[in-house]
């Protein structure tokens, strides 16, 4: 099976190729040209596997040029080193008459993104070695909290890869920032910049697409590339928990074989409602996909009206994961709907760039209400969310989860539809413990981080996650801060390469 650039289908590519790379050299993502089918029969027989036996499965379909033994020693270094706090790897928990929650948060930095970022780096180093390309792969990473750390607990001590994230220095909680900086392994850099998160984010990008130090690299066995969501390599292990719980669900008796359920996903760059659609189009019984988000409500309006329009105002929220104007892996999903239709994806997103708006068809509108639902919350209304569920259920959310879990039922209320619906539950509550100590009603005055974790655990019951708590023994590797202007210094010092 081939992959296609969303801005030029003439381009095709291997799996490895597409993974290697991570972005067409055209400035499009790399899908597949064709999405295979899992029968109704291959879907049920998944309940009786485990979650690495599921993961070889799905990802066997896309990565076609995978030997069965590639596949097998991603999984297995992924999904059973330990990293992950449930043997299950994901949780689904039922959360009154008709929804349940699916637990991403299981893994070394207690968000949904472990559930990608730790294959990542062995399908990386897989590709990068089946294209016959003898070099050390040298991980960019600008970050604004949850990705930096997931992408460097994936790479740490990976043979044939070195990862440098730049973080903010203003720009990340407290939490997160202790998460970074205490991080281990031999081959890790971390470095925080005077700026915001747009000048980490531009300064990555502008040593990447820097051909001088492109050559330096490769002079020096080495090559850059990228752990961020645009990558096919982070959005195809995201499928495979949604087919994972569909299979889960009939397992238990709780849905029929062929019976349908809704998807909810508190969502930010698209990526993780995409791999829902995916598993849908592979055969999974979805109903709506239900797209959830908080102020910075793009996507519903681009849901709603056909039209998307970034020219708004940014609100900093209490879900910042999701705090987010662009979407890109929205791009993808344009290209499906269009009937690959490359140059009209080309138009769209020059639009983009030039007016920060485009709309789309009346048949790519309709096909959107058809498959997808869409709403948002404030923060006020997120905090409401965690407050009640905790009452009503002794369950508690993160704030990312609890968007999703309002959105949901606004649509039940509007709808009033039965359809069984599962819940992406994208992050553990420790991680945003001050706001949703406060959506309980806890005084969280005068607390550090781990002053907050402490009365949050006798709050809720539910142990710290050990990845969190040993932060508190672990002593900070990487201090201090640098300017925008060094950090090419900083990745070629990193590196050992003299200019
Ligand atoms: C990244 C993230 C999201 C958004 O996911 P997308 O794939 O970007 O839509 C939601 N919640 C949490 C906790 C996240 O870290």
């Amino acid at each position: 099976m081939y992959y296609l650039s969303t801005r030029n289908s003439a381009v095709r590519v291997l799996s490895s190729q597409a993974i290697a790379t991570g972005i067409s050299e055209d400035g499009g993502l790399f899908v597949p040209e064709k999405i295979p089918e899992l029968t109704l029969e291959e879907i049920g027989s998944l309940g009786k596997m485990s979650y690495r036996e599921r993961a070889f499965l799905v990802l066997s379909k896309f990565l076609t040029d995978f030997s069965e033994d590639e596949i097998y020693y991603c999984v297995d270094g992924a999904y059973s080193s330990g990293s992950f706090d449930t043997e299950n790897i994901m949780e689904l928990v039922r959360l009154g008459e008709q929804s349940y929650m699916l637990e991403l948060w299981h893994g070394p930095t207690c968000a949904f993104k472990d559930m990608a970022l730790q294959i990542l780096p062995y399908l990386l180093t897989s590709s990068v070695k089946k294209l016959g390309v003898d070099k050390k792969v040298v991980i960019l990473v600008a970050t604004s909290g949850d990705t930096g750390k997931a992408a460097l607990e994936g790479f740490k001590d990976v043979p044939g890869t070195s990862i440098m994230v730049f973080y903010p220095a203003e720009g990340v909680s407290s939490m997160q920032k202790l998460q970074m900086t205490t991080q281990d392994g031999e081959n890790v850099f971390v470095c925080a910049i005077e700026g915001n998160f747009d000048d980490a984010q531009t300064g990555v990008k502008k040593i990447f697409v820097d051909r001088s130090v492109g050559e330096i690299l490769s002079e020096n066995g080495m090559m850059f590339s990228s752990a961020n969501s645009i990558n096919w390599g982070r959005l195809v292990p995201q499928i495979i928990y949604y087919v994972s719980s569909y299979a889960e669900l009939v397992k238990r008796g709780d849905i029929s074989l062929g019976e349908r359920i809704n998807i909810c996903v508190p969502t930010g760059n698209f990526g993780n409602i995409l791999a829902a659609y995916y598993a849908k189009r592979m055969g999974v019984p979805v109903n709506k996909l239900i797209c959830a988000s908080n102020s910075n409500n793009v996507l519903t309006d681009f849901i709603n009206t056909g039209v998307y329009d970034r020219n708004r105002q940014f609100y900093t929220t209490i879900s910042p994961s999701m705090d987010i104007l662009i979407s890109s892996n929205l791009e993808r999903l344009i290209y499906i709907l269009s009937g690959m239709n490359d140059e009209y994806v080309k138009e769209l997103y020059a639009s983009l760039s030039k007016t920060g708006r485009f709309e789309v068809s009346d048949e790519i509108k309709s096909l959107l209400k058809a498959e997808f639902d869409c709403g948002f919350c404030s923060d006020w209304e997120t905090m409401m969310a965690i407050r009640s569920v905790y009452e009503k259920h002794s369950y508690t959310m993160d704030t990312h989860t609890a968007v999703a879990q309002r959105v949901y039922e606004d649509y039940l209320k509007r709808t009033g539809d039965r359809t069984k619906t599962v819940i992406a539950s994208t992050a553990s509550p420790y991680k945003f413990s001050s706001s949703v100590l406060k959506a309980l009603g806890k005084n969280v005055e005068g607390l550090d981080e781990f002053g907050l974790t402490c009365e949050l655990e006798s709050a809720c019951g539910m142990p710290v996650p050990k990845a969190l708590s040993e932060l508190r023994s672990k002593s900070v590797r990487f201090s201090g801060s640098i300017q925008k202007e060094d950090m090419e210094k900083a990745v070629l010092g990193f590196l050992g390469i003299n200019k």
